[in-house]
């Protein structure tokens, strides 16, 4: 199984139940009435793996000899763009709020490093990854994710590859319409979502 094409990603988030429709608080804190909950995907090892290996496909060329990946959404996906590369695969997690690697996780100076995550909105997280491997003195040489859900909005300094992309609507929470209906909002993974 490959996705060679966005639309055949896309069918498969749908499939799964994972693409959701709601109230719900993303992790940059915007709100919005879709949510991709990728570890509907991931859960079947064979899906994770078609997506680690058409990320490695289009990030082959930029030579990295690590993947870095946010916990806890980009952990599977990192594993597996990792094993398709034939390189290692660690992960950076939040510890008093700041994102950090533990573990006994080290880059060296001047390794060539892969921030991989599963959904990017607005590259914050990927971004603040990216400061974890600069901070250890590593090259960051691209970044990429499965999907792309802020229509190509990310400002991320790094060559930048998603499966897909996506707009879904964001909102502030003080100019969210669904907050002024007075519909609670959900922080998907807290519970059912
Ligand atoms: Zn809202």
């Amino acid at each position: 199984m490959t996705f060679v094409t966005a639309d055949a990603l896309l069918d498969r988030f749908r499939l799964a139940g994972a693409l959701l429709e709601g109230h719900f608080r993303l992790t940059s804190g915007l709100h919005s009435s879709g949510y991709l909950q990728s570890a509907l995907v991931l859960q079947h090892p064979r899906e994770a793996e078609a997506c680690g290996i058409a990320i490695a496909e289009r990030v082959r060329r930029f030579g990295a000899q690590a993947v870095l990946s946010p916990a806890l959404g980009g952990i599977v996906i990192g594993q597996e763009v990792g094993r398709a590369l034939g390189v290692r695969a660690i992960f950076a997690e939040r510890q008093d709020g700041t994102l950090t690697m533990r573990r006994g996780f080290t880059l060296s100076p001047g390794e060539k490093v892969l921030v991989v995550e599963d959904v990017v909105t607005t590259g914050g997280s990927t971004r603040e990854t990216i400061e974890v491997a600069r901070a250890a003195g590593a090259d960051v040489v691209a970044a990429a994710a499965i999907i792309d859900r802020g229509g190509g909005q990310q400002q991320i300094d790094v060559p930048f590859h998603a499966l897909a992309t996506v707009s879904l609507p964001t909102y502030t929470p003080d100019s969210c319409p669904l907050c002024a209906a007075g519909d609670p909002v959900i922080k998907p993974g807290s519970r059912s979502v």
